[in-house]
């Protein structure tokens, strides 16, 4: 049914304007063949607004998000010595992002050594390694926390030590688990793979594992596997046709989308989505790219196959169908593409990030 979306934008800042720009009229194209259209809510976050307002992510832009519940966002550059570790970091743990969700396909065109990769990375965004509690190497914290470890244990950890928390809980591990899942049915995916290191990491992995066949029990059309992570790497690169949708706590996550979105050509074409219960913010996998802003010169693919996944979570499913068939056709022709989907990144005849996103309406007006 043809509706207007009220959706919060945030153009992010560096290249993250530009590609923005580029995904706004694109999915503004794409919703239109449905009879649909977008109602959005410009927000500002990253370093160009940080001066006037003081912080990297005005309270404005998280209240927007909240109460539209879905947004799409332009890379962020992180910035220095401001007490934040990261924009995008400190916008998933406030709204509890939980599961970021990395689909990487291969499309023909795009350079890429592999031809059949259709994995979909979903990763637990909130826990793990990545949870941000650390301690320091010769700060009292450090010492005092590995006095107290070194009570509990034969093993004894060496004095001036760094050390890092690894929390996963079953809450954590049955919140994402089911998240795959669910996406799997959703999708008509075969597999749910589980990667873990349970075998070395009992107690964290092992927890992780043990949810995830809990939680397989109540998917019984979906096929539950369990793989190593170490043993995925290789497993990825050596058969990608093999593997599906897996699951993964934060760390190996966050690695192992970055291998996914190289098999499939890189930074440029890695689409994500970080999801919580009460709000879900879409973006492309890579950074701001603050080397090439103003030069319209950037890939926009990322950003607009994350407005795609946008797409379907909004329910408009058959726009986002057709929008995805516009990119794979206008990358599959390889004319009108930005310079890095050319066979020479000095090819005179690639397009700039505005040119590929015209490409990309003419195709849907097809
Ligand atoms: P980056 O992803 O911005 O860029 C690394 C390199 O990848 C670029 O120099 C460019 O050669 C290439 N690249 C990236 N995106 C591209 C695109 N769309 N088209 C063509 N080439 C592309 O990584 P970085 O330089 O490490 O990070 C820059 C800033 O972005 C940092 O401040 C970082 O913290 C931040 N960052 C933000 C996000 C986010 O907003 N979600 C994610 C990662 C990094």
């Amino acid at each position: 049914m043809p509706t207007t979306h009220r959706v919060t934008l945030i153009p992010g800042d560096g290249t993250g304007t530009e590609l923005t720009e580029a995904t706004r009229r694109v999915l503004e194209a794409a919703a239109a063949t449905s009879g649909s259209a977008f109602d959005w809510d410009v927000q500002q976050a990253g370093v160009d607004i940080m001066e006037e307002a003081g912080t990297p992510l005005p309270p404005q832009t998280l209240e927007s998000v909240r109460r539209n519940k879905v947004a799409i966002k332009g890379p962020i550059t992180t910035p220095i010595g401001t007490g934040f570790r990261s924009v995008n970091v400190a916008l998933r743990a406030e709204l509890e992002l939980y599961a970021c969700l990395r689909p990487c396909k291969t499309y023909p065109g795009v350079r890429s050594r592999f031809e059949t990769v259709d994995v979909v990375i979903v990763r637990e965004n909130t826990e793990d390694l990545y949870a941000g509690i650390e301690y320091e190497a010769g700060t009292p914290e450090a010492e005092e926390v590995r006095q107290f470890l070194n009570t509990k244990q034969k093993k004894q950890i060496r004095e001036g030590s760094g050390i890092s928390i690894k929390p996963i809980s079953e809450f954590g591990a049955e919140r994402i688990a089911r998240y795959a899942f669910e996406y799997a049915r959703a999708k008509g995916r075969k597999r749910v793979h589980c990667i873990t290191k349970s075998n070395i990491m009992k107690f964290t992995d092992g927890l992780f594992l043990s949810t995830f066949r809990e939680v397989a029990k109540d998917y019984p059309d979906i096929e539950p596997w369990e793989n190593l992570v170490d043993a995925t790497c290789m497993g990825l690169v050596q058969r990608p046709e093999e593997w599906d949708v897996l699951v993964l706590p934060n760390l190996y996550g966050d690695i192992l989308s970055d291998l996914t979105a190289g098999m499939v050509g890189g930074l440029g074409v890695a689409p994500g989505a970080n999801i919580g219960t009460e709000a879900a913010v879409f973006e492309a996998t890579h950074g701001s790219a603050p080397k090439y802003k103003g030069q319209n010169k950037v890939n926009p693919t990322a950003m607009i196959l994350s407005g795609k996944l946008m797409l379907e979570h909004l329910g408009e499913t058959e726009a986002a169908e057709r929008l995805e068939t516009a990119v794979a056709n206008v990358i599959a022709r390889g004319e009108k593409v930005t310079y890095d989907m050319k066979p020479n990144r000095d090819d005179p005849t690639a397009v700039g990030t505005a040119e590929y996103a015209d490409a990309i309406i003419e195709e849907l007006g097809q």
